[in-house]
């Protein structure tokens, strides 16, 4: 049986059996791993632990950090196998997804490690004297990340922390630590001094709010529901702590007359179904042109139809079960609501049939037709695979649909006239929009929400930024 540690001030803690979680496969409640269980004390211990580091860390030079952070990028690579396979069994998600995150998340090490050495500051002359503008590290952050992306939302957050020559303590998700704590050790192992990284686990309600409450912690970098981020951004007022939130979102999809319709139909599906919709820009609404509605409905529905759905470590495999039983009774409760409310059920929308499936939460892409802005499909945030579509007349009607909504983190829109695409882009209240394409991360390019779906943005520069201070330093001449 695989144990996963906490990390404290380069050491793992011991585990003990009373006093561990067994984490279990979503596909069919095998155990996975046994995580030993934090409290506030360990939380504590931690960011004293990150505190001690601090001075050492952000003195080091940008070329060593750099050189740190590029080894930590080769150990998760020589570790990815490993990794990936830990993160399918105690997640859900399809070996070959797993293992593209996991490497993703070492490409974001490599990316930050140059990143950091950008640093640069600025010089300016005036009558009255000189100024220099330099940007220091924040201190002590606290990085808290859901069980979606568990490994990939991190390394978001570890690449430009300690970049930017901040400590941390980070606290991956309950039910889904394993993959996450792995790849910290990984980048611990890479030589990183004690205390630089640590790990924490236990309930976010305890052991996640230590780490947001305790005034060691200068920084909160946070990704997971808005409720929980509107909770955070409360505590972080008593100390002005520095914030970035990158909470729930609730994706349009509209799909113009001139669109062209197999490559639409074919992204919307990838873009509502994969992950099983647990993804913070999934397609949540899809909107369509009256004229082509028909076409690219069928076309959807042959999509949904077409994935293959089995146990995330079997070959093949397009989609696994979802996460747990709860996210799978919310999604049937959003389809029930949407049938109840008039919405015609075209695929999906129960458990797939089958030994194979009776012991996991698997469930099947699920596309409704005839979504109205009364169901709760159209205005909540399912997480699941559902793909609710409604026709429109024109386009300022589709752009009023698609910002009626209090999340704001991504949107697409399928045309063929580029400058369509670039207005409908321009009018939308999202943090991301793809124009014919159905990703809008790069980890170049900045990423986060408006509305209710954040404050902040991560990756780029500007996730660099987001754990730094400026200081400008007047010269009396
Ligand atoms: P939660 O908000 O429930 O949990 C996220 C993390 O916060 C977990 O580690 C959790 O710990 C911890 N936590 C919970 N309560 C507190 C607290 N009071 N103080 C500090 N930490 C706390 O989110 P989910 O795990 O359910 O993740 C799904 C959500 O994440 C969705 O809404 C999704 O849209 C959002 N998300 C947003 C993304 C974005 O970039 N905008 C990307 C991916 C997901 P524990 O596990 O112990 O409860």
């Amino acid at each position: 049986m695989h144990q996963t540690h906490m990390i404290i001030n380069g050491e793992q803690l011991p585990l003990t059996r009373e006093k561990a979680e067994m984490i279990c496969n979503p596909a069919n409640q095998e155990p996975v791993a046994l995580v030993s269980a934090g409290t506030r004390q360990h939380a504590q211990m931690a960011l004293k632990a990150a505190e001690k580091a601090f001075p050492l860390w952000s003195g080091t030079s940008s070329e060593k950090r750099a050189e740190l952070l590029h080894s930590a990028a080769e150990m998760v690579r020589q570790r990815a196998d490993f990794i990936a396979r830990l993160l399918t069994q105690e997640q859900g998600k399809p070996l070959k997804n797993a293992r593209a995150e996991v490497l993703s998340s070492a490409d974001i090490l490599d990316y930050y490690a140059e990143e950091g050495r950008r640093n640069i500051g600025e010089w300016l002359a005036t009558s009255r004297g000189r100024s220099i503008v330099i940007r220091q590290p924040v201190g002590v952050a606290a990085l808290i990340t859901p069980w979606n992306y568990p490994v990939d939302l991190l390394s978001w957050k570890v690449g430009p922390c300690l970049a930017a020559g901040c400590t941390f303590v980070a606290k991956p998700p309950s039910k889904a630590p394993v993959a996450a704590t792995e790849f910290v050790r990984a980048v611990s192992d890479a030589g990183l001094p004690p205390g630089v990284v640590n790990v924490v686990h236990g309930p976010g309600s305890e052991v996640g709010a230590e780490l947001v409450e305790n005034p060691i912690s200068r920084k909160i970098a946070f990704t997971g529901q808005t409720e929980t981020g509107r909770w955070i951004m409360a505590q972080a007022a008593r100390h002005i702590k520095r914030l970035s939130l990158e909470l729930g979102g609730h994706s349009p999809f509209i799909v113009c007359a001139d669109a062209d319709i197999e490559k639409a139909a074919a992204a919307c599906a990838q873009r509502a179904f994969s992950n099983m919709g647990q993804i913070c820009i999934s397609v949540n609404r899809v909107y369509v042109a009256e004229e082509v509605a028909e076409d690219f409905t069928e076309r959807l529905v042959g999509q949904a139809e077409r994935l293959r759905i089995g146990n995330g470590l079997e070959e093949n495999v397009d989609l696994g079960p979802m996460f747990s039983k709860e996210q799978r009774a919310k999604t049937k409760e959003h389809v029930a609501d949407a049938v109840d409310k008039g919405a015609e059920l075209l695929s999906g929308g129960r458990e797939p049939e089958g030994e194979a499936f009776a012991k996991g939460y698997f469930f099947l892409p699920t596309v409704l037709r005839g979504a109205e802005h009364s169901m709760r499909v159209m205005r909540e945030e399912t997480f699941g695979p559902v793909a609710p579509i409604m026709k429109f007349k024109t386009l300022d009607e589709a752009i009023k649909l698609a910002n009626d909504s209090n999340y704001g983190l991504a949107a697409y829109v399928y045309t063929r006239d580029i400058a369509t695409g670039i207005q409908a882009a321009e009018r939308l209240e999202a943090g991301g929009v793809g124009v014919n394409i159905n990703n809008v991360m790069d980890y170049q390019m900045p990423f986060g929400g408006w509305k209710e779906s954040g404050i902040g943005r991560e990756l780029g520069h500007y996730g660099l930024e987001s754990f730094l201070e400026i200081k400008h330093i007047r010269l009396g001449m």
